[in-house]
């Protein structure tokens, strides 16, 4: 299935090509709005049969042309993601001519991971919105896995029953000195969607091309084969340290050939069966005056 969320982040499902059914009506009507994605996949097994019952029936359709797309999973509770998690982009990051010239850059089996703020979400409807003029900005272009069930200390060999779904993910990064978690956190700096495709329509993670584009220029081109952690491995690490929970996003690593984007750039990920995320990048605008906190 083909899971969106759009307009008032109303739940779709996706149902003859473009037309989305809408399945909000079950989720209860208690939860925030931006939590209803994560409602849903934490309450999969019992609503399954009917969200397939309300596809066939085909009742409350829209186009997707007609509705704005939001992010796929609005607030994810946590966001762990995977430090040089391909070779090849290991030989890019450091060395005498890479990002970092003369830093020793280890891979994954050094780093393990980094926490990414769940407020960087953002979706096909928003914008990568670049903070600062004078710095250098990168797209990163990764496999999103979006965990279906609580998992603590899961096996690699169990890993695949923990995978709700999967999504085209950016990781933007800002280059510098700054820890990565800061530097990868900035409101808009994880772009998802459009949508999240449900494990049972992904054969094997495993081996997916992916493919990433700045202004029609291949810049990242590669196969998931070559992850030095695959998803189950993946889940495993971090499941060891930290609770996964419904509706989190694991950031699965990047490829060679990151580079840096500037307002003005569109960028387009697409990863084989799992679909095509279009961004726009822009300046980001001061924000407006907050309104004050507390009660009146
Ligand atoms: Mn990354």
């Amino acid at each position: 299935m083909k899971l969106y969320v759009f307009d008032e982040h109303r739940i779709g499902v996706l149902v003859a090509g473009s037309q989305l059914v809408d399945i909000t009506y079950l989720i209860d009507a208690h939860v925030v709005a931006e939590d209803r994605m994560t409602s849903l996949i934490a309450n999969w097994d019992s609503c399954v049969d009917d969200i397939r019952e309300a596809a066939q029936r085909g009742e409350s359709l829209s186009d997707l042309t007609n509705v704005v797309i939001l992010p796929p999973q609005p607030r994810p509770r946590t966001i762990v993601a995977a430090p040089v998690n391909y070779r090849r982009h290991q030989a890019e990051m450091g060395g005498q001519h890479g990002v970092y010239p003369g830093l020793q850059v280890h891979t994954i089996e050094t780093y393990a991971g980094f926490i990414k703020a769940s407020t960087s979400i953002t979706g096909p409807s928003g914008a990568i919105e670049l903070p600062f003029p004078d710095r250098r900005f990168d797209h990163e272009a990764e496999l999103g896995v979006v965990i279906g069930r609580t998992a603590k200390q899961v096996s690699r060999h169990d890993a695949h029953r923990y995978v709700f779904g999967y999504v085209p993910l950016l990781d933007i990064t800002m280059r510098g000195p700054e820890d990565r978690s800061y530097r990868k956190s900035f409101d808009t700096f994880t772009p998802i969607g459009p949508c999240i495709v449900t494990a049972d329509e992904v054969q094997n993670s495993g081996h997916l091309d992916v493919k990433l584009t700045v202004k029609g220029e291949v810049r990242q081109q590669a196969n998931t084969s070559d992850l030095i952690y695959d998803v189950p491995r993946l889940i495993e690490l971090y499941s060891e340290a930290m609770t996964l929970q419904p509706g989190d996003i694991i950031a699965s690593g990047t490829p060679e050939g990151v580079g840096p984007i500037e307002p003005g750039d569109e960028v387009v990920l697409t990863i084989e069966t799992v679909g095509e995320l279009t961004m726009r990048v822009t300046r980001r605008e001061p924000a407006p005056p907050q309104g004050t906190l507390g009660c009146a």
